[in-house]
C-alpha cells in the first residue's frame, strides 16, 4: 500500500529558511498578515485533511471511478463528503479575494497545499484546481456583475468551474476550434458546439457548474485571433442569486481512461446554451491564458505530488522487503536476507527521485513567489521582473514536474519488483494517474516549444538575460565559500553550458525553421537541470549554515544535494550534445519511410 506523510519539514525549510517567505510576502499589499505562523498553521491543517480524509479515498476512487447515467455523473464513494469538508474548510478560495469570500492567501502557499492535495488524491485535487483557475480568470476579466454573481459561489466551492477549450479537431491548435457564439440581442449569446475531454464537466459534488467556453463570434477572424471566452452556467442564475432554469449545456458521455479514474472527463454538448462574454471579443485566448498559466503550474505540481507519493512508498517498501545480501557483507545477519535498501541500484533510484523532487519543490515554490510579487509589489519594475521569471519558469515547472513525475513513479514502481505491477499495492495507479499530466494543459512538447521559442525571444531575450543576472548574483555572493564548492562549481558549470547552448540555438535556428522544434524537449530538460542545480545551491547554503545544529535533516539535505550534483546533473552534457546535433536525420527522412 502506498504511504504518505505530508513533507511539512521540507516545506517549512524552503519557506522560512531558503526563501525567507515571510519577509517577501508580508511586504506585499494584502499579505501583511501572512506571517510564518499563519503559513505553518495552514500547512498543518492541510496535511491533516490530506492524510486523514483525501488519501484514504485514493485507491477507492481508482477502483470505482466515476459513473455516467442519463447525463448525470456520480463520483466514487466518499468523494462527495470529502469535497464538502474541503469546501467548508475554505480551501477552494485559498488565494481568492476576501471581498468575495476568499482567504486572500499567497499563490506560494497555494502551491504547497496543491502538492499535498495532489499527493493524497490526484483525481480529487483536480476539481478544486479547476475552480481556482476559473476564479482567477473571472477575477481578471469578468464584469463587476459577473464577479458579484459567480465568484462567491465558486470560492465557497458550492459551484464548480471548468475550462472548455478542446474540440475533437482542435487540441494543441485551438485556432481550429468551431464552437459558435451567436448574439441573442439581450447581451447574452447562444453557444453551440461540442467540447471533448472536459475535466469536471459534470458531477454530483457541486450544485452548479460554471463553464468557461472558448467560441467564435459571427464576425470572428480565422485562427486564434478570432476566439472569445464565454461564461456558460449549467443552471441559469436568477436575479436573487438562486438557481433558475437548466441551461442547454450538458455532458453527453464520459471517457474511460488510463488513470485518474475518479476525475471525470466529459464530452460537453452546448446546444444554443445561454452564455455571456468574459473580457473583450476575439481576445478570449489571452483571457483564458490567465487560467491556463495557473493551471500549467498546477499540473507541474501534480507531477511533483505523484513523485513524492511514489518515493515515500518505495522507500518504505525498500526498508521492509528482504531479498539477497549486501555486496559488502550481510546487514541483517539474523534474517534470511537483507532488506533491498542495501542494494546500490535501489538506493540510486530512491536518491535520484528525492534529489529531483526536492529541487522541483524549491523551484516551483520560488516560481509561485514570483507570481505573488508580480501581482502585488509596490514597484512596477519589480512586478515586471517577477512576471518575467514566472513566464520563463512556467513551461519548465509544467514539463519537468510531469516528465519526471512519470519517470520517478516508474522508477519507484520498479523498487517493488513484481508487486509494483500488482494493483493491490497501489503503485501502478501512480504510474497511470500521472501519465496525463504530460499531456493536458498543453502537451510537454508544446511547453518546450513555448520555452525555446516565445520565452527565449520575448523582448530580445529579456527573460533569459534576467535568469543569467539572477544566477550570476547567487554565484557572486557565494564566491570563495569553499565549504559550498561541491554545489557552486557544478552549478556554475551547468549555467555556463546552458548559456552557450542557448546562444547556439538562437544563432543556428535563424536559418533552420525546424531546429527549435527538433531540440525543444532536450533544451527544456537541460534548463530544468540547471535550475535544479541553482536550487540545490541555495538549499545547501542554508543547510550548511545549520549543519552543526544536531538536526539530522540538514545532513540529509546536504547529502541528497551532493548526490544530485555528482550523479544526476552530469546528464546536462549529453543533453547539450543532443541539442547541438540539431535536426540531424529527422527532417530529411521521407514521410513514406516511417
Ligand atoms: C484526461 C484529460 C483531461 C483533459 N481536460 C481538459 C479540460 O478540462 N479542458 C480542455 O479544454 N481540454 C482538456 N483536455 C484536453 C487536452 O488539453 C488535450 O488533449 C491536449 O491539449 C492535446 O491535444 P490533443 O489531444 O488534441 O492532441 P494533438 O494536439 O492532436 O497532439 C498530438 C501530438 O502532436 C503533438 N503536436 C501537436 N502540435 C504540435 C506542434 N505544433 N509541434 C510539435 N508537436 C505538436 C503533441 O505534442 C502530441 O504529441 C484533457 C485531456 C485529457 C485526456
Amino acid at each position: 500500500m502506498p504511504t504518505y506523510t505530508a513533507p511539512l519539514r521540507d516545506m517549512r525549510f524552503l519557506l522560512h529558511e531558503v526563501f525567507a517567505a515571510e519577509q517577501t510576502l508580508t511586504a506585499l499589499k494584502g499579505f501583511e498578515e501572512v506571517t510564518a505562523d499563519v503559513m505553518d498553521a495552514v500547512l498543518e491543517e492541510c496535511a491533516k485533511l490530506c492524510q486523514g480524509v483525501l488519501f484514504p479515498l485514493n485507491q477507492v476512487g481508482d477502483q470505482e471511478g466515476c459513473t455516467f447515467d442519463n447525463g448525470e455523473v456520480t463520483t466514487p464513494t466518499g468523494f462527495k463528503d470529502a469535497y464538502r469538508q474541503y469546501a467548508e474548510g475554505g480551501w477552494c478560495g485559498l488565494t481568492a479575494d476576501p471581498a468575495y469570500g476568499g482567504q486572500g492567501l499567497p499563490e506560494a502557499l497555494d502551491y504547497l497545499v496543491a502538492e499535498m492535495v495532489g499527493a493524497a488524491n490526484l483525481s480529487f485535487g483536480l476539481y478544486p484546481g479547476l475552480t481556482q483557475g476559473t476564479i482567477l480568470a473571472l477575477s481578471a476579466h469578468g464584469t463587476d456583475e459577473q464577479k458579484k454573481v459567480y465568484l462567491p459561489k465558486l470560492i465557497s466551492g458550492e459551484w464548480q468551474g471548468t475550462m472548455c477549450l478542446t474540440e475533437s479537431h482542435a487540441g494543441s491548435d485551438l485556432g481550429l476550434l468551431r464552437t459558435k457564439a451567436a448574439p441573442n440581442g439581450d447581451g447574452s449569446y447562444a453557444i453551440t458546439g461540442t467540447k471533448i475531454f472536459i475535466s469536471a464537466g459534470e458531477h454530483d459534488m457541486s450544485e452548479n457548474h460554471v463553464h468557461l467556453v472558448l467560441a467564435r463570434l459571427p464576425d470572428a477572424p480565422e485562427g486564434s485571433r478570432g476566439i472569445s471566452m464565454f461564461l456558460v452556467p449549467k443552471f441559469l442564475v436568477n436575479a436573487d442569486g438562486s438557481l433558475g432554469a437548466r441551461n442547454q449545456a450538458a455532458a453527453g458521455s464520459i471517457e474511460h481512461k488510463m488513470g485518474m479514474k475518479a476525475s471525470v472527463t466529459c464530452v460537453m454538448n452546448f446546444d444554443g446554451a445561454k452564455g455571456w462574454l468574459v473580457g473583450q471579443p476575439h481576445k478570449g485566448l489571452a483571457g483564458m491564458f490567465t487560467m491556463m498559466n495557473k493551471e500549467r503550474m498546477f499540473v507541474g505540481t501534480q507531477g511533483i505530488s505523484q513523485s513524492e507519493l511514489a518515493y515515500q512508498s518505495a522507500a518504505a517498501y525498500a526498508k521492509d522487503r528482504i531479498q539477497g545480501r549486501a555486496a559488502d557483507g550481510p546487514k541483517a545477519p539474523d534474517k534470511a536476507a537483507d532488506p533491498i535498501i542495501v542494494h546500490a541500484d535501489i538506493r540510486n533510484r530512491l536518491l535520484t527521485a528525492r534529489a529531483i523532487i526536492e529541487a522541483e519543490r524549491a523551484l516551483t515554490l520560488w516560481a509561485h513567489m514570483q507570481v505573488d510579487v508580480s501581482h502585488r509589489h509596490a514597484d512596477k519594475a519589480v512586478r515586471e521582473k517577477a512576471d518575467d521569471f514566472a513566464a520563463l519558469l512556467t513551461p519548465i515547472v509544467k514539463s519537468a514536474g510531469t516528465d519526471f513525475g512519470s519517470e520517478i513513479t516508474n522508477a519507484c514502481l520498479q523498487v517493488l519488483g513484481g508487486h509494483g505491477y500488482i494493483r493491490e499495492w497501489g503503485m501502478e495507479q501512480l504510474v497511470r494517474d500521472v501519465r496525463i499530466t504530460q499531456i493536458y494543459e498543453g502537451t510537454n512538447t508544446i511547453q518546450a516549444l513555448d520555452l525555446i521559442g516565445r520565452k527565449l525571444s520575448l523582448g530580445g531575450g529579456r527573460l533569459f538575460k534576467a535568469f543569467v543576472t539572477e544566477t550570476d548574483q547567487v554565484l557572486a555572493r557565494l564566491k570563495g565559500r569553499n565549504e559550498l564548492a561541491a554545489f557552486t562549481n557544478p552549478f556554475a558549470e551547468a549555467r555556463d553550458l546552458l548559456i552557450d547552448c542557448t546562444n547556439w540555438v538562437v544563432e543556428h535556428s535563424a536559418n533552420d525553421p525546424n531546429l527549435r522544434g527538433a531540440v525543444a524537449n532536450e533544451y527544456l530538460r537541460l534548463f530544468a537541470f540547471t535550475c535544479f542545480a541553482w536550487m540545490w545551491t541555495l538549499m545547501a547554503e542554508q543547510a550548511t549554515a545549520k549543519k552543526d545544529s544536531g538536526d539530522p535533516y540538514y545532513d540529509a539535505k546536504l547529502q541528497v544535494g551532493r548526490y544530485f550534483m555528482a550523479r544526476v546533473l552530469p546528464q546536462i552534457h549529453s543533453l547539450d550534445a543532443v541539442v547541438r546535433a540539431g535536426t540531424a536525420g529527422a527532417m530529411d527522412f521521407a514521410d513514406a519511410a516511417f
